[in-house]
């Protein structure tokens, strides 16, 4: 019988384990929410518990699968399967959850940051089939990437390579990023951003047809809510959207100047704002790029779906096949 993968995806509000073919179709899944709750040792039994829950309920064996591939957000320290930190969960301070799991099962586990399991899905299995080499951005509350260099995913000494959120783009920026710097590509671009562009675009005198109440908490300004204010064509949604769209396409234009790869690939949340979004970004970076651009480069959206995490969790095993 062919063999089968196991991903797991470990993020800020959801786990999901899932059994996944080797062409890149989920066979079964489950997600859970309650494990940020958890202690590290809590969240490593449940996530055995969900291997083997699975494996029961699909009659498999252990033995039918090539390996577990863990996703996991953070910084990771992949040669060593440590989690280093993760700044969205308690706890979490060098914690080796490979090692944790591995000692549950006889074949192979593999740990990564959720960013460069999500590339290497990409890679596989969605808009990067067929590509040599490609970098994937995912854009949501903060950006992380993941690099892939002649097939194969480059992550640098300690594994956290393709950190490119925290790339300095206005080091005289008031906008504090979760690493402590200023100006950090995701502090002044993404999600995190948008409560403090929103009230910065109100104390200019911009009035937006979102029509919020005076005592709005505006940190709950979210993508979801400039959507509604793009979906009815409010100008200060509309400009904090382009001015995001700017920063992404200057990230996007100094990756293509240390990197050249032949293709870009975008996801997250605000991949929503639609083609307003990305039209900005592509014209921001076409504009810089000009005739330095010899070969063309592709910017894509990601086209992987909502189980984008897992799938590139559980292609972790396969990443050198
Ligand atoms: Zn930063």
């Amino acid at each position: 019988m062919e063999k089968i993968l196991c991903g797991v995806d470990i993020g800020g509000t959801k786990l999901s384990v899932a059994l996944m073919t080797t062409s890149g179709k989920i066979i079964d899944k489950c997600i859970d929410c309650d494990h940020a709750e958890k202690t590290e040792c809590g969240l490593t039994d449940q996530v055995k518990a969900n291997i083997i829950k699975l494996l029961h309920r699909n009659n498999f064996k252990e033995s039918d699968l090539l390996g577990i591939g863990i996703g996991c957000t953070g910084h990771i320290r992949f040669k060593d399967g440590i989690i280093i930190t993760i700044s969205n969960l308690k706890g979490y301070k060098c914690y080796p959850l490979r090692d944790a799991i591995q000692s549950s099962f006889k074949i192979p586990v593999i740990l990564d940051n959720d960013a460069n399991a999500q590339a290497l899905g990409e890679f596989k299995f969605g808009a990067g089939k067929g590509f040599n080499d490609m970098i994937f951005l995912t854009i949501s509350t903060g950006i992380g990437a993941g690099i892939i260099i002649n097939k194969r995913l480059h992550r640098g000494m300690t594994g956290t390579a393709g950190e490119f959120g925290h790339t300095i783009i206005e080091p005289d920026s008031d906008l504090i990023c979760t690493c402590g710097n200023k100006g950090c590509l995701m502090a002044v671009a993404c999600g995190m951003a948008l409560p403090h562009l929103f009230q910065k675009k109100m104390k200019e005198g911009k009035v937006s047809k979102l029509r919020l109440p005076s005592d709005f908490d505006y940190t709950r300004i979210d993508g979801k809510l400039l959507k509604q204010g793009l979906d009815i064509d409010d100008p200060v949604s509309k400009e904090i959207i382009l001015d995001s769209g700017r920063y992404v396409g200057i990230g996007i234009y100094n990756i293509f100047q240390a990197l050249n790869p032949s293709l870009i690939v975008l996801g997250g949340g605000l991949l929503s704002w639609g083609d307003f979004y990305l039209g900005q970004i592509r014209k921001t970076f076409y504009e810089l790029a000009r005739d330095m651009m010899y070969d063309p480069i592709e910017i894509k959206v990601s086209d992987i779906g909502p189980d984008a995490g897992v799938i590139g969790a559980a292609s972790l095993p396969i990443e050198l096949c």
